[in-house]
């Protein structure tokens, strides 16, 4: 399991006033926290990867740009076209960073 190591994003991040009392209920730490706990009981490797840009690049070609992501909820590639949720997207692109720290 790979998760994007979050820390300090409040500091490179800006929230809207509305939106900053419900992000900081569940803070990122305990969210890690609790998923650590979880999979070290289920014997699952956690692992964390750098956040830059896994929100911009594509998880097929691995083209990088501020484009691809012209509408929040959609990445569409402006190198391959490969169009697909954008969280989905971001997913697959934190699973790829963490596989080569896996030994099978
Ligand atoms: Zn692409």
């Amino acid at each position: 399991m790979a998760l994007e190591n979050l820390s300090g994003i409040r500091q490179r991040t800006t929230v809207r006033k509305a939106e900053r009392e419900k992000h900081e209920k569940w803070t990122f730490l305990e969210l890690r926290n609790f998923i650590e706990y979880k999979a070290k009981l289920a014997g699952v490797l956690v692992l964390l990867v750098d956040p830059r840009n896994t929100s911009r690049q594509c998880s097929v070609c691995g083209y990088t740009d501020k484009g691809n992501r012209k509408i929040q909820e959609t990445f569409s590639c402006l190198a391959c076209e490969h169009t697909e949720n954008a969280d989905f997207n971001a997913s697959k692109k934190i699973l790829l960073l963490g596989l080569p720290s896996i030994s099978l």
